[in-house]
C-alpha cells in the first residue's frame, strides 16, 4: 500500500462547486491499486484563482482535472491545447510536459469508451439524437463523429446555442431540430442525454421517448445516486439503457493515463463508486 511522502505528485480538481465529486474517490482508488505515488484532492476554486492553481499543481510536479464552471476557461489557460481540447472549447484534465502546461478534454475518450463498453462496438453507421448543447454535448458530439456515426439529431432547450454547437463541431451529418415535435415517429439507434435534467430526483425526462417509432438505446451522461428518470423510462420500454457512471469512471481513466503513463485500473476505479441497489457490475 502506498502512503503519501514528500515526493507524492498532487493532482486536484478545481471547480466550484466541488464537495460532491466522485473523483477523488475514484482517482485515489487508481493510485493505490496502480502502486504509484499521488495524491488526488478536491479544490474549490473561483475563476480569477484557476490559471494559479494550473501552474503551481503542474510546477510542483502534478496536474488535475477542471469541473463546472472552468472547463471553457481552463482551455485558455494551458500551454498547448490538445485537439479535443480546440474542437470542444473545453478543458477538463492539465499536466507538465517539456515544462509546458498541456490540456485535454477526457470527456470525448470517456464518452467514447464507455459507450463502446455499453453497445459492446464502436457506433459506427448510427442514426443518434443527442439532447443538449452544452460542454458534455459537445464533447459526445466530437466522439460520435470520430467513432463514424451516420447521422445526429441535435435538440437542445436554446435552439440558437444548439446551432452555434453545429456551426463549430457539426458539419454534415448534424442537424439541429428545433422543435421536439418533428421528431415525432423517428427511429434512433441511440439517444443520448446531455442536458443537466436528471440531476435531481424530481426532475423531467429531458425527452419523451414514446414519440419516436423505435430506439435502440438510450445513455443518459448524468448519473447520481439512483437511475435516471430516462433511463428509469427506457427501461420501462424494455429499451437497454445506462446512465453516466462509466463515463465517468472512463474519463478518469483517461486523464490518469495521461498523468502516470499506465493503464489505468478500471475495475478499482468501478469498485469505488458509491454501492447502488442491483448493480454488481460496478459495487
Ligand atoms: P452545461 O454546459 O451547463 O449545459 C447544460 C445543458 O443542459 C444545456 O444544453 C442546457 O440547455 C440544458 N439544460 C439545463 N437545464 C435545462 C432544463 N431545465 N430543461 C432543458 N434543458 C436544460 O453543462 P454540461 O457540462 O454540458 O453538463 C451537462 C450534464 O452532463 C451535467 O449533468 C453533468 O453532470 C453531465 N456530465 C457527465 C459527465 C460524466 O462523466 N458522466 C461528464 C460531463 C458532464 P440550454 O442551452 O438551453 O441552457
Amino acid at each position: 500500500m502506498t502512503s503519501i511522502s514528500a515526493a507524492s505528485r498532487v493532482f486536484a480538481l478545481l471547480g466550484d462547486p466541488v464537495e460532491h465529486s466522485l473523483s477523488p474517490r475514484i482517482q485515489n482508488a487508481a493510485i493505490l491499486a496502480a502502486g504509484v505515488d499521488g495524491v488526488y484532492v478536491a479544490l474549490r476554486a473561483v475563476e480569477e484563482d484557476l490559471p494559479g492553481f494550473i501552474r503551481g499543481l503542474c510546477r510542483a510536479g502534478g496536474g488535475g482535472n477542471v469541473t463546472l464552471p472552468h472547463k471553457e476557461k481552463a482551455s485558455t489557460v494551458v500551454d498547448e491545447r490538445l485537439p479535443a481540447v480546440r474542437r470542444t472549447g473545453a478543458c477538463n484534465t492539465f499536466w507538465l510536459e517539456d515544462d509546458r502546461i498541456v490540456g485535454d478534454n477526457t470527456d470525448v475518450d470517456g464518452f467514447s469508451r464507455a459507450l463502446r463498453d455499453f453497445l459492446g462496438e464502436a457506433p459506427t453507421n448510427a442514426r443518434v439524437l443527442l439532447l443538449g448543447a452544452g460542454g458534455a454535448a459537445r464533447a459526445g458530439l466530437v466522439a460520435l463523429l470520430d467513432d463514424g456515426v451516420d447521422e445526429i439529431r441535435l435538440l437542445n432547450r436554446s435552439v440558437e446555442r444548439a446551432r452555434n454547437v453545429s456551426r463549430r463541431i457539426g458539419g454534415e451529418r448534424v442537424r439541429v431540430v428545433p422543435d421536439p415535435a418533428e421528431l415525432d415517429g423517428e427511429r434512433f439507434d441511440l439517444v443520448v442525454n446531455a442536458t443537466r435534467l436528471g440531476l435531481h430526483p424530481d426532475d423531467p425526462t429531458p425527452f419523451e421517448l414514446d414519440r419516436l417509432e423505435e430506439v435502440g438505446a438510450v445513455v443518459d451522461m448524468v448519473y447520481g445516486a439512483e437511475p435516471t428518470a430516462l433511463v428509469r423510462a427506457a427501461e420501462s420500454m424494455g429499451v437497454r439503457a445506462t446512465d453516466g457512471r462509466e463515463m465517468l469512471v472512463q474519463q478518469g481513466a483517461a486523464a490518469f493515463e495521461r498523468w502516470w503513463g499506465v493503464d489505468a485500473p478500471l475495475d478499482a476505479m468501478r469498485r469505488a463508486l458509491p454501492e447502488r441497489e442491483g448493480d454488481a457490475d460496478v459495487g
